[in-house]
C-alpha cells in the first residue's frame, strides 16, 4: 500500500477538526493533566519551527496522558498584545486589532498541521475585551492591597521604543526588544511591589520540579544577600555630626577599609564636601548625570571619582578615612555608600591604584603579594584566615570572623544585620497605545480613585494616530473624549488613565482562564483552579526564565495571598526546549534562524513536501530537547525513510499473525523491551532516544521477518502515535480496524524483560544476510538451524565449508 500524505494527514486533521477525540472534559471528571505551552505571540511572520519543537513536545506528553486515561487539558491562546502589533499600525495604518485577528488566523491554520489535541473551545486572546475585562480586574486588586503605586522617579526609557521599561527588560544597558541603549529618565510612572515577595520568590524555588538552570537564574536575579549596615561617623560643613550608614556583605574585611565612596547623587554629598571642593564634586555630579542620561555605559575599568574633602571614622578601628564621591557606586543599591575594601575586591581595588590609596591586607590567601609599602598587588577576594584584624585575627573571614564582627558592631551600637535584595519594583506602565488601559481614574479632589468592577472593562479606544508621543504620555492622553471622565467618587470633572500595561500582563494569569475561558461574572472558577491548577507540565523556551516566569509565579502569589486561588505556585513542572539553528549560507555559522540572515525554514514547506509527522518526528528526533540543536536537511530525510520503512512493514497484512496463532516468546520479549525503553526515555525527556529505539526494533522486526500477534502490534502502533498520530491513526483503522480514541497507552511485564534477549548477525560469506532474535547464551546448535533458514537463498546450491558461531554475536556461513 503506497503512502499517501497528503491524503492520510488531511484526512485525519479534518477528523480530528470535527470531533475532537481528545476534548478536555468537564471539570472534576477523573485524573487530570494539564498540559501547557507558552502561547505565542502572533506575529506577522507566522509559526516557525522553533515552535513546533516545543509545541509537539508538549503534545507527546498531552496524548500520553490523553491515552492512559487523564482528563488532559491542552489549550492554546494568544498573547496579542505588544509592540510589533503597534509598529505594524504605525507603518501600514492597519488598526492593531485587524492584523492581529489576521495574524491569529494564519497561527490557527498551521498549527493544525502539527495534529496537536488542542481544544479549540478553551482558547483565550489577551486582547479581547472579554479576557482583559480581568487583567483589569486583577490589577484593581493589587492597586486596592496597596501593591501598585504611582512614583516619579528615573526608569529605564527605550529612545526607540519611546517607553518605559523594567529592569527585567533591559540586558546589558540595551532594550530588551530592540537592541537600543537604554537612557534613564524621570516619568510617572506606576509600579508593582514585586519586592514585598522576593523571599516568598526566593523560597517558593525549592518546591518547583524545574531546572536548576533556571532556577539559578532566578535566584540571582532576586539576588539576595546577607550582611550589615555598619554607621561611619563624620562632621558636616558644619560641624554637626553626621552618620554615613554603609551596607556590606563583606564585614569580615572592615579592617580593611581605606576610604568611603558614596553615588554621586547622594543626598548627603552636599553636607560633607568642603568649600574648596564643591566646585569639582558639581563639575563631576552634571558629567554623570548627562552620561546616565545618554544612555552610556559606565565604563567599569576606567575608574572616576572626586574627593569631597571630609574624612569619616571607622568605628572598628577609629581611623580616619576619606570620603570620595564615584559613579561606580549606584544609588539604588545597599545604603548609595560604601566602604571600599582595596585589598579584597576588585573594583575598589581599581579605584585605590587611580588615586593611590592604601590596598592593605587583611586576609591570607595563597598566592598573595605586597609591595614595599606592604600593599596589595592583586586585590584577592577568596576566603581565608583573618590578619591585621585586632581580636579577631586567625578566625576564618567570611564565616565565623563574618559573624563575631557583626556581633561585635551589634552589641557596640555601630550597626546591625541586614538582608538585601537586588530585585527592584516592577514598573508597570508602558506609554504605548496596544496594551490595557490601566483601570484608574485621577480626580482633583479625591485622587487616584479605581474604575469601579463594574465598569470593566475599560476598552481601549480607537485612536487617529499610534504613534508614541515620545512625551512620557501614551497616545489615549489625546483622546480627550476618553480621557475626560466623571470621577466615580465624587462624580466631579476627572481624567482616566492614559498609561498602559506592559506585555507581560495578559501573560501573567492566563493558564488561570483556560479551564473556563468564557466565564463572563468572574475570572475563574473555584472549582477549576482546585482541579485544574497547578498546570502539571509547562513547556517554552528559555528565554522568558526571568520576565515571564517570575511575574507570574509573582501574580499567583499575591492571589493566593488574597484569597483567590488554593496555590500559590503556577507551574510544578517546567521543561525549556533549546532554539533550532540552521546553518546561513551568508555567515558560514550555525545561526538562530532569522529572515535576515537566510536561513528560516518555514514549517508550511516541509509539511507539504515530507508530511506532519516526518517534521514532527525529526523536530524531535534532531537531539536532546533542551538543547539548541542544527537543522540538518539530512536529518529530516532520514526521518521520511524510516517512517516510509514502518508504513511499508506495517500496512502490509503478512505482518500479523494469523487469528489462533501464537506469537514467539522472543517476539513478545523484544516487543516488551522497546516499550520499556521508549517509555522510559520519553519519561526522562529524551524523545530522541526513544525514536532511536523505535528504529532498532524496525530493523529488527524486518530483519527476522517477525510476526506480530494484533496485541503487540498495537502496542508499537499505538507508542508512536505521540510522534506520528497521522500514520499510526490511519494504520490504527485500516490494519486492525479500530480507532486510537479507543486503544490506552501499551504497558510492558518487567518479568518479560528479565532473560533479555541478543541479536545474532548472520553472514554468508562476510555479508551480512539477515539479523535473528534469538534468547541470550542460546547455542550453535539452537541458533544454526533458524539461521540456515533465514539466509536460505544464499545457501541454496552451495555447500557449508564453515561455520563460525559467537555467542550472542554472529554466526557465519562460508560456503563455495
Ligand atoms: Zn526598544
Ligand atoms: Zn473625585
Amino acid at each position: 500500500m503506497k503512502y499517501d500524505i497528503k491524503a492520510i494527514e488531511g484526512k485525519w486533521q479534518q477528523r480530528w477538526q470535527e470531533n475532537n477525540p481528545a476534548k478536555t472534559r468537564p471539570t472534576g471528571n477523573g485524573k487530570k493533566f494539564y498540559c501547557l505551552d507558552m502561547f505565542p505571540y502572533p506575529s506577522g511572520s507566522g509559526l516557525h519551527v522553533g515552535h513546533w519543537r516545543g509545541y509537539v513536545l508538549s503534545d507527546i506528553y498531552a496524548r500520553i496522558k490523553w491515552l492512559e486515561g487523564y482528563n488532559v487539558l491542552h489549550p492554546m491562546g494568544w498573547d496579542a498584545f505588544g509592540l510589533p502589533a503597534e509598529n505594524d499600525a504605525i507603518k501600514k495604518g492597519i488598526h492593531p486589532q485587524e492584523g492581529t485577528a489576521k495574524n491569529i488566523a494564519t497561527f490557527k491554520r498551521q498549527l493544525k498541521h502539527i495534529g496537536a489535541i488542542y481544544d479549540w473551545d478553551k482558547e483565550v486572546n489577551t486582547t479581547d475585551p472579554e479576557y482583559y475585562k480581568w487583567t483589569q480586574w486583577i490589577f484593581l486588586q493589587m492597586f486596592n492591597a496597596g501593591l501598585a503605586y504611582e512614583s516619579n522617579m528615573p526608569i529605564n526609557w527605550c529612545p526607540s521604543c519611546l517607553t518605559g521599561l523594567a529592569n527585567e527588560e533591559v540586558t546589558q544597558g540595551a532594550c530588551e526588544r530592540c537592541g537600543t541603549q537604554v537612557e534613564e529618565k524621570n516619568i510617572r510612572q506606576w509600579v508593582l511591589r514585586i519586592t514585598d515577595y522576593a523571599q516568598k520568590l526566593l523560597d517558593g524555588l525549592d518546591t518547583l520540579a524545574w531546572s536548576d538552570n533556571i532556577k539559578a537564574m532566578q535566584r540571582n536575579w532576586i539576588g539576595k544577600s546577607e550582611g550589615a549596615e555598619i554607621i561611619f561617623t563624620t562632621h558636616g560643613t558644619d560641624g554637626s555630626v553626621i552618620n554615613l550608614p554603609v551596607y556590606t556583605t563583606r564585614p569580615d574585611t572592615i579592617f580593611g577599609v581605606t576610604f568611603l565612596v558614596m553615588a554621586p547623587e547622594h543626598a548627603l554629598v552636599d553636607a560633607i564636601t568642603v568649600e574648596e571642593n564643591k566646585e569639582e564634586v558639581e563639575d563631576y555630579r552634571n558629567m554623570v548625570q548627562s552620561t546616565r542620561s545618554m544612555g552610556r555605559e559606565v565604563d567599569d575599568k576606567d575608574k572616576t571619582g572626586v574627593f569631597t574633602g571630609s574624612y569619616a571614622v571607622n568605628p572598628m578601628t577609629k581611623e580616619s578615612l576619606p570620603i570620595y564621591i564615584a559613579d561606580y557606586v549606584l544609588s539604588g543599591y545597599g545604603t548609595g555608600i560604601i566602604m571600599a575594601v582595596p585589598g579584597h575586591d576588585e573594583r575598589d581595588f581599581e579605584f585605590a591604584v587611580a588615586f593611590d590609596l592604601d590596598r592593605i591586607q587583611v586576609i591570607d590567601g595563597p598566592g598573595i603579594k605586597l609591595d614595599d609599602d606592604l600593599n596589595m598587588q592583586e586585590p584577592y577576594t577568596g576566603d581565608g584566615k583573618l590578619i591585621n584584624s585586632g581580636a579577631f585575627d586567625g578566625l576564618d573571614a567570611k564565616t565565623e570572623g563574618s559573624k563575631k564582627i557583626i556581633d561585635y558592631i551589634v552589641e557596640h551600637g555601630f550597626g546591625h544585620r541586614t538582608v538585601k535584595f537586588k530585585l527592584r519594583d516592577w514598573i508597570f506602565s508602558r506609554q504605548r497605545y496596544w496594551g490595557e488601559p490601566i483601570p484608574l481614574i485621577h480626580c482633583q479632589k479625591c485622587g487616584v480613585v479605581p474604575v469601579p468592577e463594574n465598569q470593566l472593562p475599560v476598552v481601549l479606544p480607537d485612536v487617529e494616530r499610534y504613534e508614541p508621543t515620545g512625551t512620557g504620555e501614551s497616545p489615549l492622553a489625546a483622546i480627550t473624549d476618553w480621557v475626560n471622565t466623571t470621577c466615580p467618587q465624587c462624580t466631579g470633572p476627572a481624567k482616566r488613565e492614559t498609561n498602559t500595561m506592559p506585555q507581560w500582563a495578559g501573560s501573567c494569569w492566563y493558564f488561570l482562564r483556560y479551564p473556563n475561558p468564557h466565564l463572563a461574572d468572574k475570572p475563574w472558577d473555584k472549582k477549576d483552579m482546585e482541579y485544574w491548577l497547578p498546570v502539571d507540565l509547562y513547556i517554552g523556551g528559555i528565554e522568558h526564565a526571568i520576565l515571564h516566569l517570575l511575574y507570574a509565579r509573582f501574580y499567583v502569589k499575591v492571589l493566593h495571598d488574597l484569597g483567590y486561588v488554593p496555590f500559590d505556585e503556577p507551574f510544578t513542572n517546567l521543561f525549556n526546549q533549546g532554539m533550532v539553528l540552521k546553518l546561513s549560507e551568508k555567515s558560514g555559522l550555525v545561526e538562530k534562524m532569522s529572515k535576515s540572515k537566510g536561513n528560516v525554514v518555514n514549517p508550511d514547506d516541509i509539511v507539504q513536501d515530507y508530511g506532519s509527522d516526518a517534521l514532527r518526528m525529526y523536530m524531535m528526533f534532531m537531539g536532546p530537547p533542551e538543547l539548541d540543536c542544527e537543522w540538518q536537511d539530512a536529518g529530516l530525510e532520514g526521518i521520511r525513510r524510516f517512517l516510509l520503512k514502518f508504513w511499508n512493514q506495517f500496512s502490509d497484512a503478512g505482518i500479523l499473525l494469523s487469528i489462533g496463532a501464537h506469537e514467539d516468546e522472543l517476539t513478545t520479549r523484544r516487543v516488551h523491551k522497546f516499550m520499556r525503553d521508549f517509555q522510559d526515555r520519553l519519561d526522562h525527556f529524551k524523545p530522541n532516544t526513544a525514536i532511536s529505539a523505535a528504529m532498532e526494533l524496525l530493523n529488527d522486526i524486518t530483519a527476522s521477518n517477525m510476526k506480530l500477534s494484533r496485541d503487540s502490534y498495537e502496542k508499537v502502533v499505538v507508542a508512536l502515535s505521540v510522534l506520528a498520530p497521522h500514520m499510526m491513526s490511519e494504520l490504527i483503522e485500516t490494519v486492525l480496524g479500530k480507532q486510537l480514541a479507543t486503544c490506552t497507552w501499551p504497558t510492558y511485564d518487567p518479568a518479560l524483560l528479565v532473560q533479555d534477549t541478543a541479536t545474532i548477525v548472520v553472514q554468508v560469506n562476510g555479508k551480512l544476510r539477515a539479523n535473528l532474535i534469538v534468547k541470550k547464551g542460546s547455542t550453535q546448535q539452537e541458533v544454526e538451524p533458524e539461521a540456515k533458514n533465514l539466509v536460505h537463498k544464499w545457501l541454496e546450491g552451495h555447500e557449508i565449508v564453515k561455520v563460525v558461531f559467537v555467542a550472542d554475536r554472529l554466526i557465519s556461513f562460508v560456503v563455495r
